[in-house]
């Protein structure tokens, strides 16, 4: 970041389902942290994007910004200091989107990490939608209309900001440094597995424990999880690396040094899984309960949040403005 810059920080979500342990973990920790300390903060609910793979299922990405602003204001995300906000609703996102876009090839797009790998995911192939694949470009905007210049993600999103800088550098270099290079902030636990010990937890993956989870569903997905396959009776000796439970434990239980002592036990022999699993089981349940009653609370009062998010909509359509006009005189296309 140059020297003198404010801390402008964008962060955001796909409204595509409710948040999990993963977004905790990987972004929502420094969303809180960030909004301290920044100048600026923006929390965007990314609908056009949740659309790109989601086109013929509006209903699900309508109803799920409500589910994704409760999970942020239930972590502790402050409407006061962080402006909360719906893509669709800022157009100059997509006016600077389509100016970006000739910035970038259809290779350089292809060749993203990240897209290629959600792309095989979704079997998309050669008849991946165009805007699925164009994804980064209107990233880029929605970070760029903000002037943003820290980004809180997991990282997965490493390739995407990547690409986004190489705009800043191209754009910058044909019209005139208008825009700060993206710092991503990725947090500790930079990708969280999935309950089913693959590489991510995703909300489209059906490996997910949810921020909204009740007890009952917790117990019930981590005594499912998996451990180590070769740790069939109590007194075998167990492995430790690549077991779900314990991955969990390094993360999420305080007491570091129990935790220390129960993987010596279980590597020698003789801790059964019922055991660690219960102590995970409690553990999550101390960290997600207080998370999961803040939220119950304000899902009472649905009108109040999207108060929240039309208000925030608003304030960030003014910095859209400022911003376009400057984009607009550089690109002379300031006609009238
Ligand atoms: P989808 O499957 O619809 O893409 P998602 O679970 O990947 O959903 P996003 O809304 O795409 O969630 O991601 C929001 C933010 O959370 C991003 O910064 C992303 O990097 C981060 N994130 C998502 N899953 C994880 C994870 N398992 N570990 C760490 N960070 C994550
Ligand atoms: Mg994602």
């Amino acid at each position: 970041m140059e020297k003198d810059s404010k801390i402008r920080v964008l962060t955001g979500d796909r409204p595509t389902g409710k948040l999990h342990l993963g977004h905790y973990v990987g972004s929502i920790k420094n969303r809180l942290k960030l909004q301290e300390e920044s100048d600026v903060s923006f929390h965007m609910i990314a609908d056009i994007q949740a659309l790109t793979d989601n086109a013929d299922n509006p209903e699900k990405i309508r109803k799920n910004v409500l589910e994704v602003a409760l999970d942020n204001l239930a972590c502790g995300l402050d409407p006061q200091k962080t402006t909360m906000f719906i893509q669709s609703e800022i157009p100059e996102i997509a006016e600077l989107t389509v100016l970006f876009l000739n910035l970038v090839t259809l290779a350089r797009l292809k060749r993203n990490p990240t897209v290629k790998d959600e792309m095989k995911q979704k079997g998309f192939g050669e008849d991946v939608p165009a805007g699925f694949l164009c994804y980064p470009v209107s990233q880029a905007a929605d970070i760029l209309f903000a002037k943003a210049n820290v980004i809180p993600v997991g990282e997965d999103q490493l390739p995407v900001i990547e690409q986004a800088n190489e705009i800043v550098d191209d754009f910058n270099r044909f019209y005139g440094k208008i825009f700060d290079r993206i710092k991503p902030k990725v947090g500790d636990t930079p990708r969280l597995v999935g309950i089913d010990g693959s590489t991510k937890m995703g909300k489209s993956l059906n490996n997910a424990i949810y921020l909204s989870d009740s007890h009952e569903e917790i117990s019930k997905k981590v005594m499912d999880m998996y451990t180590d396959p070769g740790h069939i009776h109590v007194e075998d000796p167990g492995k430790v690396e690549g077991n779900v439970v314990f991955i969990y434990l390094d993360i999420f239980d305080e007491d570091k040094n129990e935790v220390k002592k129960l993987k010596e036990q279980y590597k020698k022999g003789g801790l059964g899984d019922v055991i660690i699993k219960k102590r995970l089981i409690e553990v999550l349940e101390k960290f997600l309960a207080p998370i999961r009653e803040r939220r119950e609370e304000l899902a009472k009062n649905p009108s109040e949040i999207m108060k929240i998010l039309e208000d925030g909509t608003e304030r960030a359509r003014e910095e859209a403005k400022k911003t376009m006009e400057e984009v607009r005189k550089a690109i002379k296309i300031d006609y009238f």
